[in-house]
């Protein structure tokens, strides 16, 4: 920590404005099985220093793997020398938005570090599963996953905050695969991906759940298409959670909103004249920012420009009420304070917006999933993640899913298969009419969450209760 404050000192002395360096150490293990063996085994280690610096009206960002003061001092003048190269050029004010200083730790409470853990261990529990999958009808292959991360941050800023984080996460799947009827058909069961320590993976259900993917799996292969044009949608928290990210996440990135940021389906039609009176979802649709959530994988504590982790509020009874902004672009928009949200992958990647942990609230009223269902004429029940896609402004977009039923006067028919549904993002929001109750809320991490030129990396959690949707366009996946 010493060396990051010497270092911001150094920055300041001559001359920037504000200036921050971060030190951060990833390691991670990727485990997978097929059938019986260990497909892969890979862990590895990166670590190293980013330094950020605002000279007047320019930043500027390097990062060095050199830890001596020398190798500081090189890294903090190559930023300096660019953030002067940007500040010459610049044509615009830039300012940053306040933030107390902090002198704190914070770290994801575990009782089991992953990393003390025999991988073949770690195996066994998969493959267990794996025995029992490939023991049921039409079962002809099986994987497993596992993905353990622990990050090590380290943070001084000229604001003369200090912090120190460390954080553990962990992503489970497991995967059946069944052959039977002339097809070929998958079940995924995904547990949430969360900040937590080995305990978490060592107590996962997969025996359970094992037995009921491998019969999903085989019932897929005998499903029916469903019929194409508009019906009702009834989706799980899991299916939620990927809509969401797309639809509601992204779309409320400050950076994507005032067009500083592009690549990866591009921008957003939540501009900056639509906050506070844009209807973006039916009165049920409230969703909540929440990176203060216990296990949360944007659950930081503080995030890489030094903020606190904090909760508010995106969309208020449907209507569009702030976005996930930074501290130069909080500023911007006349917020006196950032949110909390932005984070950079490895330590030489400049820090950018990121999705918070982001979730639907649960409805109000005592209302279960079988309720929703029992007052549903007709529809289709959706759980799991599937494809998607989605267009530059985050308006138009479709979106599949894992297990597909139909519902036929309030009850479950049968399995479907390949279904797709189809929407503009904020006419799909507005369609919601039931949300189920607290009870049956569940939390579906992402880890892989692609953005930025050099593409970074971001993890947080969504979260959700079942809801259901009128007459959204559905077409066959195939
Ligand atoms: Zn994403």
């Amino acid at each position: 920590m010493q060396k990051l404050i010497e270092i911001a000192d150094y920055l300041k002395n001559k001359g920037a404005r504000f200036a921050d360096a971060r030190e951060h150490s990833v390691k991670d293990r990727t485990l997978i099985t097929e059938n019986m063996r260990i497909n892969s085994f890979r862990e590895k280690e990166i670590s190293g220093i980013g330094i950020r610096v605002l000279y007047e009206n320019g930043w500027g960002y390097s990062s060095t793997k050199d830890f001596s003061m020398n190798g500081l001092q090189k890294a903090a003048d190559e930023a300096l020398r660019l953030a002067k190269a940007a500040n010459s050029i610049s044509s615009e004010k830039i300012d940053y938005a306040f933030e107390p200083v902090h002198l704190d730790r914070f770290a994801t409470k575990i009782q089991i570090d992953p990393f003390q853990i025999d991988p073949a261990e770690q195996a066994s529990l998969m493959l267990a599963a794996s025995r029992k999958m490939l023991k049921s009808r039409d079962i002809f292959k099986t994987i497993g996953y596992v993905y353990f991360k622990r990050q090590e941050r380290k943070y001084a800023s000229t604001d003369g905050s200090q912090i120190e984080t460390v954080l553990y996460s962990v992503l489970p799947e497991m995967i059946a695969i069944a052959k039977a009827n002339g097809e070929v058909k998958s079940r995924t069961w995904m547990p949430n991906a969360c900040n937590a320590g080995y305990e978490y993976f060592k107590e996962l259900p997969f025996m359970e759940n094992a037995e009921r993917i491998a019969a999903q799996a085989r019932e897929h292969c005998f499903a029916r298409q469903c019929s194409e044009g508009k019906t009702n949608l009834i989706l799980d928290p899991l299916n939620l959670s990927l809509t969401m990210h797309e639809s509601v996440g992204h779309p409320t990135e400050l950076d994507r909103v005032l067009g500083y940021e592009e690549s990866c389906a591009g921008r957003s039609f939540a501009t900056l004249d639509k906050l506070k009176n844009f209807r973006y979802g039916s009165d049920k649709v409230t969703f909540i920012a929440d990176n203060t959530m216990e296990g949360g994988l944007a659950s930081y504590g503080y995030d890489d420009e030094g903020v606190k982790c904090q909760k508010w509020k995106m969309i208020d009874e449907g209507i569009l009420v702030d976005y996930s902004a930074p501290r130069e672009l909080a500023k911007k928009i006349g917020k006196e304070r950032s949110n909390g949200s932005c984070r950079a992958e490895l330590y030489n990647n400049v820090p950018i917006t990121r999705i918070p942990n982001l979730y639907l609230a649960p409805g109000e009223k005592i209302l279960s999933k079988e309720e929703i269902i029992a007052d549903t004429k007709d529809g289709i029940y959706i759980e799991g993640r599937g494809s998607f896609s989605i267009d530059q402004m985050r308006l138009n977009m479709q979106f599949g899913g894992d297990a597909f039923w139909e519902v036929k006067n309030g009850h479950i028919t049968g399995m479907l298969k390949d279904v797709v549904y189809n929407a503009i993002s904020y006419e799909f929001w507005r369609s919601c009419d039931a949300v189920a109750d607290s009870r049956e809320f569940e939390k579906a991490g992402f880890i892989s969450c692609g953005k930025g030129d050099p593409m970074q990396i971001g993890q947080m959690t969504h979260g959700a209760s079942p809801a259901r949707f009128r007459n959204i366009m559905v077409r066959r996946g195939k």
